[in-house]
């Protein structure tokens, strides 16, 4: 009796442990047309550093991957998901920056014979911070890290590439960066749907970085928004409309660059600057307290500094 009591007992925790186990669910946006939306939260031994979201578009001649994920482990997940849904092979994967969850996926799915495709100006953002986010995401996920390397893309676009395979065409578009040097979307003209890599964050904050520009960032969000959009896959956060996108990114960066720039312009020091910053439409944000204060701290370096 005892001995099926502790058989139950483990057979639960298990169940339990399943409950938990972190799986991705395709959520489909249109027609063969799928997204993975991740946790708006920071990288967690949970979201297993999937705290971003990617997706894929199913053709007929094969699949097209936009992002690896943050590990091997999750690239394979990633991989998992899709072969519900279709059993094309994944001919393709874009990297839309240089992010860490945007591309450390990568050795999983050249091991499966995929190219691996990106902007340009990411090749040099992948190898400058490789190392650091291969550390940063140890630090975090310890054995789940199992298996992943930096592995560079194969080959690069410069503005724009059109991708026609099996039916659909897929537009591959880099602007001027502003998140990280190597952003790019992936645009489906025929669905009009917009998956625009980091640079749309909604539902949470954005974060502007030393190695990124506020003001890259404005025009490559004003190039994007030419497109008009009916959906946007954003970077983080759930699908939205152009507006929330305009609402929780654009106008985001437009306050801080036109406040940060009159208090260079007024020789304001950078704490005064920061704590008259009226920031009452974002502070509702996921992840507001630990990123708004750093952002606009580096807006008024890239202000100062230009
Ligand atoms: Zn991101």
């Amino acid at each position: 009796m005892i001995r099926l009591t502790r058989i139950i007992l483990f057979l639960s925790c298990l169940a339990v442990g399943d409950a938990f186990a972190f799986t991705l669910t395709p959520v489909k946006v249109a027609p063969d047309v799928y997204a993975f939306i991740g946790d708006t939260g920071m990288r967690t031994t949970d979201n297993e550093g999937m705290n971003a979201n990617t997706g894929f578009i199913v053709t007929g001649d094969g699949v097209v991957v936009i992002d690896s994920g943050p590990t091997w482990q999750v690239a394979k997940k990633i991989h998992r998901a899709i072969k519900t849904v279709t059993s094309q092979p994944v001919k393709m994967v874009v990297n839309t920056g240089g992010q860490d969850h945007r591309w450390l996926g990568n050795g999983y799915f050249k091991s499966i014979g995929a190219e691996i495709v990106a902007a340009r100006p990411a090749l040099a953002d992948m190898q400058a911070r490789g190392g650091m986010q291969l550390d940063g995401l140890r630090q975090t996920l310890g054995k789940k890290m199992a298996g992943t390397q930096p592995v560079n893309p194969d080959r690069f676009f410069d503005q724009s590439e059109t991708l026609r395979l099996g039916g659909q065409e897929i537009r591959l578009l880099h602007f001027h960066g502003g998140h990280t040097p190597g952003d790019s979307v992936v645009w489906l003209p025929k669905q009009n749907v917009l998956f625009s890599g980091d640079l749309v964050f909604v539902d949470r904050m954005l974060g502007v970085f030393p190695f990124g520009s506020s003001r890259d960032w404005l025009d490559s969000f004003a190039a994007m928004e030419k497109l008009a959009p009916k959906l946007i896959v954003p970077g983080h956060g759930n699908i939205c409309d152009l507006a929330q996108a305009q609402h929780d990114t654009r106008d985001y960066l437009r306050l801080l660059r036109s406040h940060m720039a009159q208090a260079v312009k007024d020789w304001g020091d950078l704490e005064t600057a920061i704590n008259t910053l009226d920031d009452g439409a974002y502070r509702s944000l996921r992840n507001f307290d630990s990123l708004h204060r750093f952002n606009a701290s580096n807006v008024y370096l890239e202000l100062e500094n230009p």
